[in-house]
């Protein structure tokens, strides 16, 4: 299979270094862009993430808010027929925009599901990183027969692989696709930004700190190469790779 993938920004937010670099004393103004990713090629559109709603842009202070179902439109699919959903974890940033997807599965690690709904709960400073009523509706599209849990490895088309790598959340998993310029691999937040993956230098928000460095070992192994790495929130995305107009950015 040789799949195409857009990574789609759709918002952004200026945050400090010592939230995203593992005991950095600095707190000087890093900007964040909040993507959401579409691989397509195969015989149905795959959405990664679903990226987050209006509200969450103005209770978290995100600028630029564009809706994710416009940005998926811009490159040709519709996000009310997207059949199937993968969600690296459940941060308010990549799962509260789940009703822009009224038809689809939504693919999740069974640990990812069952750390956010339990334990998290229990701790202040994980609770602030999700929103309960966005959680909540998991049950009921579990109910309903459309929340998919999977567990470690997992294909989801041919050429197209979930892995597991935890670390960042309990059950964060992250994407690898084959392309024309060999295998991609969708890193999500298992590294925010370049500067995670490539000096090893890992976000302080983690649920595990040796499954964070186990990632970017898996993460280098699968890619191959560290041009065909797609990072997280890096601002960088849009320099590494073709930005076709402006949040369009192809990927391979
Ligand atoms: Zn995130």
């Amino acid at each position: 299979m040789s799949y195409q993938i857009y990574a789609l920004k759709y918002a952004e937010r200026d945050t400090k270094e010592c939230m995203f670099f593992f005991r950095e004393p600095s707190t000087d103004t890093v900007t964040l862009h909040f993507y959401l990713w579409v691989i397509l090629g195969g015989p149905h559109p795959v959405v990664f993430d679903t990226g987050f709603s209006e509200e969450d842009a103005r209770k978290r202070e995100a600028r630029g808010w564009v809706s994710p179902a416009e940005m998926l439109r811009r490159v040709g699919v519709r996000a009310d027929e997207a059949p199937e959903v993968v969600i690296s974890h459940l941060h308010w940033d990549h799962w509260d925009g789940y009703r822009f997807f009224p038809g689809a599965r939504f693919w999740l690690q069974r640990e990812e599901l069952e750390f956010w709904t339990g334990l998290a709960g229990q701790y202040p400073h994980y609770r602030f990183f999700a929103e309960p009523g966005p959680l909540a509706d998991l049950v009921t599209l579990n109910y309903a027969g459309r929340v998919k849990l999977v567990e470690g490895d997992t294909p989801v088309l041919p050429g197209l692989r979930a892995h597991f790598v935890g670390g960042h959340t309990a059950g964060l998993q992250v994407l690898s696709a084959e392309t024309a310029r060999g295998t991609v691999v969708l890193t999500s937040d298992a590294s925010h930004f370049y500067r995670n993956i490539e000096r090893r230098d890992p976000v302080q928000i983690i649920t595990n700190l040796p499954q964070m460095l186990r990632g970017f070992e898996l993460i280098d192994a699968l890619a191959g190469s560290p041009d065909r790495v797609v990072t997280g929130h890096d601002p960088e995305v849009a320099r590494r790779f073709d930005q076709v107009e402006p949040g369009i950015i192809r990927i391979a």
